[in-house]
C-alpha cells in the first residue's frame, strides 16, 4: 500500500459475513476492533493493513453472558462493559478490576477484550493477564468452523493466530476461586503498567491454599504464570503466609524486558510487592 492512500474498511452485520470478508481477503485482511492499539501503528513502525474489516456492529460479539457456572465475553466487550457487567461477580474481581483499572476512561469505552488478546507484542495487556490466571479459554473461529484453545495455549500461538482467524469470545468457568488483581502504573495516566500481577487461588474448609494460580504480564513480552510461587503457596494458610517473602527468591524465574517506561530489572523487582498486594487484596475482601 503507498503511504499515501487510505486503506479499505468493510463493515460487516453479521459473523458470517465477517469471516467470508476476511477468508476472501487472505493476508491483505486484518479485523479492527477498538482501534486503540492499530491507530498506533505508524508510532511503531509498523504498516497499516491494506483492508480491516470493522467488528463493531456485530451484536453477538458484543454480548456477554453471565450464569452462576461460568461468563461468557464477547470479543467486541468494551473494559468498560466488562467492568460494569461483572459488578457483583466477586470471584471474578481480578478480570473486573483489570478492566476498570487499565489506560485511562476514553480507551476503556473503545479498547476491546478481543483486541487485548490480539495485538501482537503488546506486553502489557491487564485483560490477558487476568485471564490466564483464572484460566480462561478462548474460542477462535474461521469460515471453516470455531476452535476452543486453553488461555495458555493461545497466548502462545498468538502471533500464529493467522489469516481469516478471529477470536469470537473468551469463557471464564466459576469454580469458586477468589482472584485479584495488582498492577503498578506509570505517574502518566493513560500510560502502560510496569508490571501487573493477577491472581486466583482456591482454599480449603481450613483456609489453606489447595490451588494458586499466578498470572504475571508486562514483564516479559508475553504474560505467564510463575509457577514456581504456585508451587511454594500450596497448602500454606492464607491468613498466615508471607506472600512477598515467599516470591522474593523466585521473582530469577523472569528475565524482564527493557522499555521506555522501566529497566528489566525493574520490573522484576517489583513483583514480589506486587504480589503482596493481591494477595493482600483476597484475604481483605474475604474478611
Ligand atoms: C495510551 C494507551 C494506554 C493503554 N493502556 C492499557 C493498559 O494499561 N492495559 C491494557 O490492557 N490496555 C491498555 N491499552 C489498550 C490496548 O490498546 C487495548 O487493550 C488492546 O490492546 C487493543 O484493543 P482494541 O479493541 O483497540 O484493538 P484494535 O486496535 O482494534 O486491534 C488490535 C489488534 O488485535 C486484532 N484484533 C482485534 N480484535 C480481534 C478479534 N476479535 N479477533 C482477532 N483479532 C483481533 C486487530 O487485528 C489488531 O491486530 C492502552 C491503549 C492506549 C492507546
Amino acid at each position: 500500500m503507498s503511504p499515501l492512500s487510505s486503506p479499505a474498511i468493510i463493515v460487516p452485520e453479521t459473523l458470517a459475513d465477517a469471516l467470508a470478508s476476511l477468508a476472501e481477503l487472505g493476508a491483505d485482511g486484518t479485523p479492527l476492533a477498538g482501534g486503540t492499539w492499530i491507530m498506533r501503528a505508524p508510532l511503531r513502525d509498523e504498516p497499516m493493513a491494506h483492508a480491516y474489516v470493522a467488528l463493531g456492529r456485530i451484536a453477538e460479539l458484543r454480548r456477554i453472558k453471565i450464569s452462576a457456572k461460568r461468563v461468557e465475553i464477547g470479543a467486541s466487550a468494551t473494559h468498560a462493559m466488562l467492568a460494569a457487567a461483572l459488578e457483583r461477580c466477586d470471584d471474578l474481581a481480578a478480570l473486573r478490576n483489570a478492566a476498570a483499572q487499565s489506560a485511562n476512561p476514553a480507551i476503556r469505552h473503545a479498547a476491546t477484550v478481543g483486541g487485548n488478546l490480539c495485538a501482537r507484542r503488546f506486553p502489557a495487556p491487564d485483560l490477558a493477564t487476568a485471564l490466564l490466571g483464572l484460566d480462561a479459554s478462548v474460542e477462535v473461529a474461521d469460515a471453516a468452523g470455531s476452535e476452543r484453545l486453553t488461555m495458555e495455549a493461545f497466548l502462545a500461538a498468538r502471533g500464529a493466530l493467522g489469516p481469516g482467524r478471529i477470536v469470537t469470545k473468551v469463557i471464564v468457568e466459576r469454580t469458586g476461586h477468589r482472584s485479584a488483581h495488582s498492577r503498578l502504573p506509570l505517574r502518566k495516566a493513560g500510560d502502560y503498567p510496569v508490571a501487573i500481577v493477577s491472581v486466583a487461588v482456591r482454599l480449603d474448609d481450613a483456609d489453606r491454599i489447595v490451588e494458586a494460580r499466578i498470572a504475571v504480564g508486562s514483564v516479559e513480552g508475553v504474560p505467564r504464570r510463575w509457577t514456581a510461587l504456585e508451587e511454594a503457596l500450596a497448602g500454606q494458610p492464607i491468613a498466615a503466609v508471607d506472600v512477598a517473602a515467599i516470591a522474593r527468591p523466585r521473582a530469577d524465574r523472569f528475565t524482564g524486558r527493557d522499555g521506555v517506561e522501566a529497566p528489566g530489572w525493574y520490573r522484576v523487582h517489583v513483583l514480589p510487592v506486587l504480589v503482596g498486594r493481591a494477595f493482600a487484596a483476597l484475604t481483605s475482601a474475604a474478611t
